[in-house]
């Protein structure tokens, strides 16, 4: 049964996947987002661009964190709350505020907008960095949630207001803890797309760290299914899951990689850890394959392929050498 849904984040990285997702199969979508300035806004507008050519997608500009979301949420059936200020490194500092507004603040009014019709989903995007260093590898929902830089911290406190609405006033939230989301469309500031940048460009990368840390990369498609099937999950109400890629890579395998797709060795030098960062992730998705039914489908050379290609694409579109080509 087609539905309308209600998407916040949608010219985002993974917002734009799911929204696209949505129209694709015949759901009408109201997508919210403000450009934050996070990254170029003409980025996003291009991250919207298909979305744009359905005819059963709405935009609407608007900041979250301050505009009336009650009529908006009226008329939808579910809630995809992607909408957030992402990303480690830039949460030290001046521009925690930020966090707190888009994150924390930003949640309560979703949460608030749906309390009145409390039986309509509320999927919430959180995010592995609420563990921090876990003791636990592949970690479990039930670990002790340690965050270890200010962005998990207030991904985490919007995590817990989706589970007191839902505690306190039956708001059927559920909440995904994603893990190191790549795929085409991937942020700027991400490692990914910083490194297929540089080695396209044939210029230096930077890692922080020796290389050797790990994660569990999750491919952007794998995440849109976990989303959209936590949307119908009759158990889910009330839960938090993990949605990992399956398998856990170092930064350095992810060069070695990434350096057979350039065909060309990688010139990468090696900085210090940032602030913030974790040595290593895991998911276990045990919980959510039970309750989600959901198993990630993508394997990690296919997915970080498919970025190299998408970058290798952009940076034809931004030379101008894809308009000849066409
Ligand atoms: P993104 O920055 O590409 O997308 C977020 C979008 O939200 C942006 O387009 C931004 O303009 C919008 N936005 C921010 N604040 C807003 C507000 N107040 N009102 C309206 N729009 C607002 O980031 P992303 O990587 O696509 O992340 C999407 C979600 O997934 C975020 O909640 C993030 O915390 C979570 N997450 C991402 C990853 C990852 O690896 N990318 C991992 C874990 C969790």
């Amino acid at each position: 049964m087609s539905m309308r849904a209600l998407v916040t984040g949608c010219a985002g990285f993974i917002g734009s996947h799911l929204t696209e997702s949505l129209l694709d199969d015949g759901h009408a979508v109201l997508g919210l987002d403000c450009f934050n300035d996070n990254y170029a806004r003409d980025i996003k507008l291009a991250n919207l661009s298909r979305a744009r050519d359905h005819d059963a997608f709405t935009f609407l500009p608007l900041d979250i964190s301050r505009g009336d979301l009650q009529p908006l949420v009226d008329e939808c059936d579910v809630v995809f709350h992607l909408a957030a200020e992402p990303g480690v490194r830039s949460s030290w500092g001046e521009r925690f505020e930020s966090y707190l507004r888009n994150n924390e603040l930003a949640t309560q009014r979703v949460l608030e907008a749906v309390r009145p019709t409390p039986s309509k989903r509320v999927v919430y995007a959180s995010s592995s960095s609420v563990y921090g260093d876990a003791e636990t590898l592949p970690t479990p929902e039930d670990a002790l949630p340690r965050p270890y830089s200010p962005y998990g911290v207030t991904k985490l406190a919007a995590e817990q207001l989706c589970r007191l609405y839902w505690g306190n006033h039956g708001v059927e939230t559920v909440s995904l803890r994603f893990f190191s989301v790549y795929g085409p469309r991937q942020r700027p500031d991400m490692a990914f797309n910083a490194f297929c940048r540089s080695a396209l460009a044939c210029k230096p990368l930077v890692v922080f760290g020796d290389g050797e840390q790990t994660r569990d990369f999750t491919y952007v498609g794998d995440v849109v299914r976990a989303v959209r099937a936590a949307a119908n999950a009759p158990g889910a109400a009330g839960g938090v899951y993990n949605v990992g890629g399956g398998c856990r890579v170092s930064v350095n395998d992810a060069l070695r990689l990434l350096a057979a797709l350039a065909d060309r060795p990688l010139d990468a030098h090696y900085l210090e850890t940032e602030k913030g960062d974790v040595r290593d992730t895991g998911a276990d998705t045990t919980l959510a394959r039970k309750d989600l039914g959901f198993a990630p489908q993508t394997r990690f050379e296919d997915g970080l392929a498919a970025e190299f290609e998408w970058m290798r694409g952009t940076a034809r579109a931004r030379s101008g050498r894809f308009a000849v080509a066409a």
